[in-house]
């Protein structure tokens, strides 16, 4: 079975969405594999974020997913990468489609970075490679 991601971000943890996420996801029928509370380093993030490096939102993106506790997860089910991201929405808080975990949580909050309550991994190839890194012990 497939494995994925997920980050409950700064703003979700501040924001008290931690167990409705994980309520939704569970809701779904995936399985909870590896669940931690965390405060992220610079140099995690740097490397989770590799794909951006240059891009002019890379440094307040690293700042922000670094400004609070974030809870990291990795869950598992049939073809749950494609599946969670579904869950979680467009990237833009403010058309992302109701019923999603950005449409309905999030919104334009006027920030420098996109703050949209949860990130999960794009493809299978970045799922594994961000959960070694994340969760080296798995
Ligand atoms: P994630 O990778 O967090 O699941 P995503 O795949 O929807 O989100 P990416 O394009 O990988 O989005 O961007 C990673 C994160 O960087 C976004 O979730 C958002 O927080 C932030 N971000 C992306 N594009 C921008 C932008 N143009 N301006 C500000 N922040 C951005």
């Amino acid at each position: 079975v497939q494995r994925t991601l997920v980050l409950v971000k700064p703003d979700g943890v501040a924001r008290g969405n931690v167990g409705e996420v994980l309520r939704r996801i569970e809701a779904k029928g995936y399985t909870l594999v590896a669940l931690e509370l965390r405060q992220a380093d610079e140099a995690l993030l740097a490397e989770h974020y590799a794909e951006h490096a240059g891009k002019p939102f890379v440094r307040p993106l690293i700042e922000f997913m670094s400004s609070g506790p974030l809870v990291a997860a990795v869950v598992e089910g049939q073809r749950v990468v494609e599946g969670f991201r579904s869950l979680a929405g467009a990237t833009d808080p403010t058309t992302a489609a109701p019923g999603t975990i950005r449409g309905d949580l999030a919104r334009d909050w006027g920030a420098q970075v996109i703050e949209n309550v949860v990130h999960g991994s794009d493809s299978p190839q970045s799922a594994a490679r961000e959960i070694a890194l994340w969760f080296p012990a798995l």
